[in-house]
């Protein structure tokens, strides 16, 4: 026993002894140490010239990032270079090496790195290869079952919850009788439709329900009704503003033939090719849809729009209650500044704003186009700041360009195929993208929040 504390104490004296005399060689002379570093510590083996954005590998070997990029593109093995160890998970910059390398060697890596960044060859195979290291990190998530599991968790109950309502709203039979005004010609109404109609355009129309309904009027005598007849008796329509309004809405009837929708699900009915179209493209790209209805749709659909994103300032005197009547002024310069602004700036806010005005009557489906809305600007947002962190900005004309053609073509192909489409698959794919799309958006945008700011580079 004692022996062996004997033994010990000398042992820890030798180390003592070891460590001090380490001390008096290294501490006296710092700096012939530091000057013994030349290039080739901090060269890579790949290209032999200075590292930029060392990689150190799960070996301990350390690459130019670009190198191990290009490496691993046309290897499509995940191996070191130099020992063919397979490396673990997804390589990542070694920070400390990256400082001391860009300080040492400023000249060289900043010329080095303005070289890659020219490349288009090298730029290519980073993106890649940062794209498969996300799509390992992805799965590595959804494996680990991180917040984004939980979020994901959150919506599809939520999700649930909307289509369960959705399915009570379609068996209660509410749906039929929307369906049937927006498809049943107004001729046929019979006078139930018309109050139904009228119903429909605003509590304001209440007084005058009662006379339309004891005069048992039809689709065929509404359509024959007037200013004249509306003011007298038993109409009594006094108010010539909701005179004004009424007729508004009639011409609107008269001009198609059968009830205008009033309401997500009845435009939906009414015009399924052009909803699932506008749920698509407006998620995909606001911008050029917003665009793309300003040119071709500019009343019907493009002014209601604007109008409920950016409501005019000034009330007038006379209140007009119809809605339709209201939407479809000219909008003052106040409002398009307003709206051009936003429109440049947060698109994915006009959205919202649109839906918000709906919220009182699709309660759940407001909801969820509110919040895509906001993932989808937080998506952009990130996009932008990727390219802006990682010196790219200047490829951003270009990458637009690219997004305009693929739209273009992409809605080329749409309308193509869209009559071909059985209307059980537009239906599936149209509440795919109202209830799933945010389910999605919010594991991609938990995903680039917690992306590791050096992964970028
Ligand atoms: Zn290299
Ligand atoms: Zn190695």
């Amino acid at each position: 026993m004692l022996q062996q504390m004997e033994g010990d104490s000398a042992g820890d004296g030798e180390t003592e002894l070891l460590d001090e005399s380490h001390y008096v060689a290294v501490s006296p002379r710092p700096e012939p140490a530091m000057s013994n570093i030349s290039e080739n510590e901090f060269s890579c083996h790949c290209c032999y010239d200075i590292l930029v954005n060392p990689t150190t590998l799960t070996c301990g070997h350390n690459f130019c990032r670009h190198c191990l990029a290009l490496w691993w593109e046309s290897s499509h093995k995940n191996e070191c270079p130099e020992c063919r160890e397979k490396w673990e998970g997804f390589p990542k910059i070694n920070i400390l090496m990256r400082d001391a390398t860009d300080k040492l060697f400023s000249e060289v890596v900043q010329r080095r790195r303005m070289e890659i960044q020219a490349n288009p060859k090298i730029s290519r195979s980073l993106l890649a290869f940062q794209r498969h290291g996300d799509n390992l990190g992805r799965a590595r998530t959804t494996h680990n079952r991180g917040a984004g599991f939980f979020f994901s968790g959150v919506l599809t109950a939520l999700t649930c919850v909307a289509v369960v309502v959705l399915v009570f709203h379609w068996g209660s039979g509410v749906m039929e009788q929307h369906d049937l005004l927006i498809s049943k010609p107004v001729s046929h109404w019979t006078s139930e439709d018309v109050v139904y109609w009228l119903e429909n355009l605003g509590p304001w129309t209440e007084p005058y329900r009662g006379a339309f309904q004891q005069e048992n009027v039809n689709g065929r005598l509404l359509l024959m009704l007037g200013d004249e007849e509306l003011m007298k008796k038993p109409y009594n329509i006094e108010n010539s503003v909701h005179r004004r309004a009424v007729l508004a809405e009639l011409d609107r009837v008269k001009a198609l033939g059968v009830k205008p929708p009033q309401n997500l699900w009845e435009y939906k009915a009414a015009n399924a090719g052009k909803s699932l179209f506008l749920l698509y493209a407006l998620k995909r790209s606001p911008r050029l849809t917003i665009f793309y209805l300003y040119l071709f749709d500019y009343s019907e659909t493009f002014l209601p729009f604007l109008h409920t994103c950016c409501p005019p300032f000034t009330h007038t005197e006379e209140p007009v209650e119809s809605s339709f009547l209201k939407t479809q002024l000219e909008p003052s310069w106040q409002q398009w500044v307003e709206f051009l602004v936003k429109y440049c700036v947060l698109p994915y806010q006009l959205i919202a704003e649109f839906a918000w005005d709906w919220l009182a009557i699709h309660y759940w489906t407001s909801r969820f186009i509110i919040v895509n809305a906001m993932l989808l600007s937080v998506l952009e947002g990130c996009f932008l700041w990727r390219l802006w962190t990682t010196a790219r900005l200047r490829t951003l004309p270009q990458q637009m360009w690219n997004h305009l053609w693929k739209m273009l073509s992409q809605g080329f192909a749409f309308a193509l195929m869209w009559p071909f489409v059985p209307q059980f698959v537009c239906n599936c794919l149209f509440y795919w993208a109202l209830y799933f799309s945010p389910i999605i958006n919010i594991d991609l945008v938990v995903q680039q929040l917690m992306h590791p700011e050096t992964q970028a580079q």
